[in-house]
């Protein structure tokens, strides 16, 4: 079976699927990829620059709460690592 490659929304470099961090958002907030819907992906070297939090933001437009998509986005990022 061939592992498909995807692209990091951040640095562009592609990686194969399994070794990258899938995200989507759904009305605004960050969640970790829940099999449906658009997702994208970012890079394990990628999830530790603060520049990805900020693309992640634009990608998922404005949120009421500022703190929402960090805060996602740490947890997650704290589950893979652990
Ligand atoms: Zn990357």
């Amino acid at each position: 079976m061939i592992t498909p490659i995807r692209m990091c929304i951040n640095c562009r470099n592609r990686f194969e699927q399994n070794k990258l961090i899938r995200l989507q958002c759904i009305e605004n907030k960050l969640y970790n990829y829940s099999y449906t819907g658009r997702s994208f992906y970012i890079c394990k070297e990628c999830s530790i620059v603060p520049i990805t939090l900020k693309k992640i933001d634009k990608l998922c437009g404005k949120n009421k709460n500022n703190n929402t998509t960090r805060d996602v986005f740490l947890k997650i990022i704290e589950e893979i690592n652990s």
